[in-house]
Order: structure tokens, then C-alpha cells, then sequence
């Protein structure tokens, strides 16, 4: 069934869940000692030594997290996983296997599950993380995908939202909004072509702002950035809803206030320019945007040095006491409160 004469478009139904599982893992590896046994038994089997196991899932629907008009399978596959890690480092461990689940209706071909699974196992390799289990199902309606990611430190390393002190300094990796106007850059087009099909889609110039959307990366260089200059952060999150609703998190758990200060948040000329195009304030963007998956985290005065000079990293602010609240500083010189929803309550997506 599998070899060199198989149509371009093999239909579910033709295979079994039997066949389709073994095919689709054919060719896993194992990178990780931790793995004991991968896919094919009842169970995967981990062994760990001394250190502390992290776990964390997240899911996928289509139609709420991802539209198969402009979402490439493979790089679907890649971002199923990567938004998992990203939780993992969050917590300043190192991510070490996932499993995967799925639902596909039979309007998915082989062909598509392997795109599919190819950007999965991009991600794995990648990342060297091993993928050592799931389960595969059907689906009358569209396509879910969930993931669950298994993580391990020491102990004393894990990094929470909570453990931020007064004072401490608020910094943030890479740049912020660009997944967001990415997003809105794709709507865009795509409502043209639902319109008008044999429009070619207009992405010249808004390369980072779409790569960002659909092929987003984990920050494991932050992860071992700390490791190299034996930074600990005292609280630390993933940007994965905008940075407003983050950096309430942070303050939330460590009961904290904070003041961030707009000018200071790091956002791509090309997001600067999609905002212009869309009449949207940057700062928006980044506050309320998401899907940046970039760290938010606060450090200790103390580590100033060693991180100033980092080209990855910027500190947007400090924390305060509860009392003074969680502020942003405008570019006009006033202080407003920090809300998560309610910058721009209509450009936020429907989430749970
Ligand atoms: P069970 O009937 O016990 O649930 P399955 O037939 O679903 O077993 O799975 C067989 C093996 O294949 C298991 O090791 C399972 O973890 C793995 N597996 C099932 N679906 C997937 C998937 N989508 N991706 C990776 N591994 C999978
Ligand atoms: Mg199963």
C-alpha cells in the first residue's frame, strides 16, 4: 500500500488506524537516554534520575486556532509542537518527549497526514525531542490536534510566575506583535481570495510577519542563555496571549505591581509597518496580540550586568509594590492601567 505506485491522494478509509499509525511513526528516532521505549506498546516508558518532570498539553481546533486555508500542514505539524515546548522553557526546563493526539475527518488524504507529521518531525529533531506516543482518531468535523510535552530539570532550577520581587527588572525576548499582524495579514488575503480565486495572495514584504504566524519558534536559546551565565530569573511566563495579559500573571502571582514602559517594547520594523497599514497603534499589537512565544521574565537587579549587552533580550520595566498596580508608561508621558482585554477589546481572538 505504501510503496513507489501509491496515488497522490490516499484516502483514510483505504488504510485502517492500525496501518496509518505505524506508517506515520515508521521512521521516528529516539534522541533522548530518558526514552526507554517509544511508540509501538500500550504505554511509552521514561526513566529519570534525579530530576523533576514537567508536564504540560495543549490543543488545537480547526476553526479556533488554525485555518487549513492558509495554514501549510507541515508547518502546522512544526507549531503543534513547538507551542508546547515554548510551556516547557517557561519554566526554565528542558523539554525531552511529547506525545501527540489527533482527530482528522476523511476529507485528510495520507499525503496530508505526512506533510503533517513532517513539520512534527522537524520540530523533534530540532529540538531534540522525542516523540514517544499518541493516539489517532476520527473526526466527523474538521481537525483537532493535542499535545502533551514531558520536560526535566533540577528542582532548584524551575522557574514559576510567582517568586518576582519589587524591584526586580521586567525583560523580554525577541520582538513582540509580529505573529499577531501576521495573522491579520492572511485574514486579509484570504478574504480577497475567497472572493476573487484566481488573485494571487499579496505576502511581498510581510515575510517575518507570516513566518512568525505559521511557523513560530520556542526561545531555546534564552533557556541556554541562562544556563551559560548562570542567570536564575524569579519568575518567568510564555508570551502566548500578548504581553498584557502576561505581565498580569506575573504580578497576579507574585502579588506584585509592575511599570512597563511602552516605548521600550520590542517590535519589528515590518510589524511597525503592517500596524501602519492596518490603522492599528503597535503597541497594540504586542500588548493584546499573542502567539509571539517569546519569555517574559523578571530578574533580580543583581544579574543587570550580564544580560544588558544581550541583543535577545530587553528590559521593558520593573516590578513595584501591589499597591502602585500593574502601569504602563505611554510614549505621551501618562500612566494607565494595565488590562488584558479592553486595550482593544475587538481585535482580541476568542480564547478559553
Ligand atoms: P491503544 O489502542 O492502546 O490506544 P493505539 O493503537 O492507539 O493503541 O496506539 C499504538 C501505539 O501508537 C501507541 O504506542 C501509541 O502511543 C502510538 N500512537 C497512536 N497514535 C499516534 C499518533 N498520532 N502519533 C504518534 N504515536 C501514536
Ligand atoms: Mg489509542
Amino acid at each position: 500500500m505504501f510503496d513507489d505506485k501509491m496515488p497522490v491522494c490516499t484516502p483514510l478509509e483505504q488504510i485502517g488506524e492500525f496501518s496509518l499509525i505505524k506508517h506515520l511513526t515508521r521512521d521516528l528516532v529516539s534522541r533522548q537516554v530518558s526514552t526507554v521505549k517509544s511508540v509501538g506498546d500500550d504505554a511509552a516508558i521514561l526513566e529519570f534520575s534525579k530530576e523533576q518532570l514537567l508536564i504540560s498539553t495543549d490543543m488545537l481546533l480547526e476553526g479556533i486556532h488554525f485555518n487549513l486555508a492558509y495554514n501549510p500542514l507541515k508547518h502546522l505539524g512544526y507549531k503543534s509542537v513547538v507551542v508546547n515546548l515554548s510551556d516547557i522553557y517557561a519554566m526554565n526546563a528542558r523539554p525531552t518527549q511529547i506525545t501527540l493526539s489527533l482527530a482528522i475527518s476523511n476529507r485528510f488524504s495520507l499525503e496530508s497526514l505526512e506533510e503533517f507529521y513532517e513539520g512534527v518531525k522537524l520540530a523533534c529533531e530540532h529540538y531534540q525531542v522525542d516523540l514517544v506516543g499518541g493516539d489517532t482518531s476520527s473526526s466527523r468535523l474538521g481537525m483537532f490536534i493535542s499535545v502533551t510535552v514531558i520536560g526535566a530539570t533540577d528542582k532548584k532550577d524551575i522557574v514559576f510566575r510567582k517568586g518576582a520581587q519589587p524591584g526586580d527588572l521586567l525583560v523580554v525576548s525577541g520582538d513582540l506583535g509580529a505573529a499577531y499582524m501576521g495573522l491579520q495579514i492572511l485574514e486579509r488575503e484570504h478574504k480577497v481570495f475567497k472572493v476573487n480565486p484566481h488573485m494571487q495572495p499579496e505576502l511581498k514584504g510581510y515575510e517575518y510577519l507570516i513566518e512568525r504566524q505559521l511557523k513560530p519558534e520556542a526561545r531555546k536559546e534564552v533557556f541556554d542563555l541562562f544556563k551559560s551565565m548562570n542567570i536564575k530569573p524569579t519568575s518567568m511566563i510564555d508570551i502566548s496571549d500578548g504581553l498584557a495579559s502576561e505581565i498580569l500573571h506575573l504580578c497576579d502571582q507574585s502579588d506584585l505591581g509592575c511599570k512597563l514602559f511602552e516605548d521600550r517594547i520590542p517590535i519589528d520594523p515590518q510589524t511597525i509597518l503592517a500596524c501602519e497599514e492596518f490603522k492599528m497603534h503597535p503597541a497594540i499589537a504586542a500588548l493584546s496580540g499573542g502567539e509571539d512565544y517569546e519569555l517574559l521574565f523578571t530578574l533580580a537587579l543583581k544579574d543587570y550586568e550580564k544580560i544588558k549587552d544581550q541583543p535577545l533580550l530587553k528590559i521593558i520595566g520593573h516590578m513595584t509594590s501591589p499597591e502602585e498596580g500593574a502601569q504602563i508608561l505611554t510614549q505621551y508621558g501618562t500612566s494607565t492601567s494595565i488590562t488584558a482585554q479592553g486595550w482593544d477589546a475587538f481585535l482580541k481572538k476568542s480564547t478559553f
